[in-house]
């Protein structure tokens, strides 16, 4: 997708807080973090949102969803949020599906 922006990032073109990365998924810091810890997982792959997703999709989301709690624990985290805003009227304004993981707060950001 040329004009999308976790698209960029998974080619290098712009630059990011890379975290982890393998052949099918990076994971890079939120550039504008709600919370002590706000990592974004994607699929290097593009894929607009849980609306695009189907059957041959679950390995792919099961993967993303099993990283989260290594990558928290690895950032410190004894506890976070996941959440995955999905169409415009979902709160997603990146088009390129992502989970959000957060937490570090004694208070938890809540939306
Ligand atoms: P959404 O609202 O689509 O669920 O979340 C998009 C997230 O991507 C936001 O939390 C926003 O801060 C983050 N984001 C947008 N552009 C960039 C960027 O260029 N780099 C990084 N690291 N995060 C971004
Ligand atoms: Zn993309």
């Amino acid at each position: 997708m040329d004009n999308c922006i976790f698209c960029k990032i998974v080619k290098k073109e712009i630059p990011a807080s890379i975290l982890y990365e393998d052949e099918e998924l990076l994971v890079f810091k939120d550039i504008n973090p709600i919370d002590k810890v706000h990592l974004l997982i994607i699929p290097k792959k593009h894929i607009e949102n849980l609306f695009s997703c189907e059957e041959k999709h679950k390995e792919l989301l099961s993967k993303m969803m099993l990283l989260a709690p290594k990558l928290a624990k690895d950032n410190g985290l004894e506890g976070f949020r996941m959440m995955i805003n999905t169409g415009e009227k979902g709160g997603q304004e990146v088009f390129h599906i992502h989970f959000h993981v957060y937490g570090g707060s004694e208070e938890l950001a809540k939306i």
